[in-house]
């Protein structure tokens, strides 16, 4: 038939002869996937069908590109020299939302609208922040709101919501998250809820600090329930030698609250050490509450030093020690690459005495080793965890996230099959996130396709060098344009804003 050799049946692209993964968590099958313009057209036999662009993906694994639900790209993208998102694409994330631990950007809808003009590199959604909306309305104040300011922060994240956020984020562990109430939470998710959003939450505890990390994730349930919204915990984790282990319990009570109809999901990062700062690690939360110069007000206070000490003890011993604290990024140059038992020693001080001068002089952030890789593996394989960078400087998580977890956790340690972990990386957050078409290869679905090679995918950023690209990623498109290209980034910019 001469229709099928006409021009409009050409296709823009076809990647032939991969093993390709769907991101359903079917198994890998070994066939051909076309696209044309934004969208993939056909997953299957290819032969005879032409393409302005051939891709031989023999040995390699096709997959839909990763979608990221956590990650503080933000200030990235917003910035036309780093708005390609670099550290992502070459991990084969073709999506990233942020906005996350209750910290956005304040105005959603002209910050998409930047981006979308701009031009960005990946696709991008938004949350709006739950500190964001609170430190609008009530500064750093730690008291309760009035009617009217709870009014007010209603309508801000019901704003938020209409100009496209994808739901409401919350850093309930920082200040000023920490001092909101849990109704005074379920308050503003119920208006995320009225817009179809879902309720994404760094804890209020995941370690010992407060109500610990069973009765954060029951918080957070509770949430869910009385909002009548979906919920996400952000990098799931039992922090710290006191909660070691409770990943058992945190999936039993998960597990329970799925099969009561909760809809409970969480993301992930694949490595031992968190990212925070010396503050949000040691400091008591108390001495955060009225801003930073009511913070170094309190540290100066000759009669608070016994408290704030004795506290910062407690943190420091919950968290590992001196050791397991590691300076990333910091003003003060001289003390990054160093752990604080390193520092403290060459002042001749106590750490927390070296600590209360790290925050005094601008603050430093840390990779804080915590985890225990059994947690780790146990959360990981759950069927409701999704994978997430997490991404912070300082951290190799930013730029080798994705390939760190397939190559030790599946190609070496075989503690998830590849379909799984891909699963876990796509359409898993696409439905989670409420993305439409996207997170399968798929007819219809936007081609954000993934070619990357099993044998050289790797991470190689490490907590000495945080800031290096992943390797192993051969041919990448975003919505059908390639944004790499045999193995290097294209200057695309195909990414778009997404609305929800
Ligand atoms: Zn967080």
């Amino acid at each position: 038939m001469l229709a099928s050799h006409s021009f409009a049946q050409e296709l823009d692209l076809i990647i032939r002869g991969g093993s390709l993964i769907d991101g359903s968590g079917s198994a890998a099958t070994k066939t051909d996937i076309g696209i044309k313009g934004d969208r993939i057209v056909f997953v299957g036999n290819g032969a005879g069908r032409n393409a302005k662009r051939e891709i031989d993906a023999t040995g390699l694994v096709v997959t839909p590109g990763f979608i990221d639900p956590h990650t503080h790209t933000a200030s990235d993208l917003s910035d036309p020299k780093r708005s390609r998102n670099d550290a992502y694409l070459m991990q084969g994330v073709t999506t990233v939302a942020t906005g996350n631990d209750g910290s956005s950007p304040p105005a959603i809808g002209s910050t998409l609208a930047k981006w979308g003009q701009q031009g960005i590199g990946t696709n991008a959604a938004l949350f709006i922040g739950q500190g964001t909306v609170r430190q609008e309305v009530m500064g750093m104040s730690d008291a309760k709101p009035t009617a009217e300011q709870l009014d007010r922060m209603k309508a801000l994240v019901d704003a938020a919501m209409k100009e496209g956020a994808i739901g409401l984020s919350t850093g309930l562990y920082y200040a000023p998250g920490s001092f909101s109430s849990t109704e005074e939470v379920i308050e503003l998710a119920r208006i995320a809820a009225k817009h179809g959003g879902i309720y994404d939450t760094h804890m209020r505890d995941e370690s010992s600090y407060s109500i610990g990390l069973l009765g954060s994730v029951q918080e957070t349930i509770r949430i869910g329930e009385e909002a009548h919204l979906p919920v996400m915990i952000s990098h799931i984790k039992a922090l710290g030698a006191d909660v070691w282990g409770q990943s058992k319990d945190v999936i039993a009570v998960i597990d329970n609250a799925r099969k009561a109809g909760v809809k409970v999901t969480a993301s992930q990062y694949p490595y031992t050490a968190s990212g925070t700062s010396v503050t949000a690690a040691l400091v008591p939360r108390w001495a955060e509450a009225g801003g930073e110069g009511a913070l170094l007000k309190n540290l100066n206070d000759s009669r608070l030093r016994p408290r704030l000490i004795s506290e910062m003890e407690q943190n420091l011993t919950r968290r590992g020690g001196p050791d397991s604290l590691l300076m990333t990024a910091s003003r003060d140059k001289t003390i990054v690459g160093k752990t604080l038992v390193t520092i403290a020693r060459e002042r001749n001080e106590s750490p927390v005495d070296a600590a209360i001068e790290i925050v005094k002089s601008g603050g430093s952030d840390v990779a804080s080793f915590n985890m225990m890789e059994s947690d780790i593996e146990a959360f990981m394989r759950q069927s409701w965890v999704m994978t997430c960078s997490d991404g912070s400087e300082g951290h190799p998580r930013k730029y080798g996230t994705y390939p760190r977890k397939l190559r030790q956790y599946v190609y070496e340690k075989h503690v998830i099959p590849l379909e799984f972990a891909i699963r876990s990386s796509t359409s898993l957050p696409a439905e989670t996130l409420g993305l439409k078409d996207r997170g399968l290869l798929k007819p219809g679905y936007f081609a954000d396709v993934l070619v990357f090679d099993p044998k050289t995918f790797n991470e190689r950023a490490t907590y000495q060098q945080p800031r290096v690209l992943s390797t192993g990623v051969r041919y990448l498109t975003v919505n059908g344009q390639l944004a790499i290209d045999d193995g290097y980034l294209t200057t695309a910019l195909a990414g778009k804003a997404l609305k929800h």
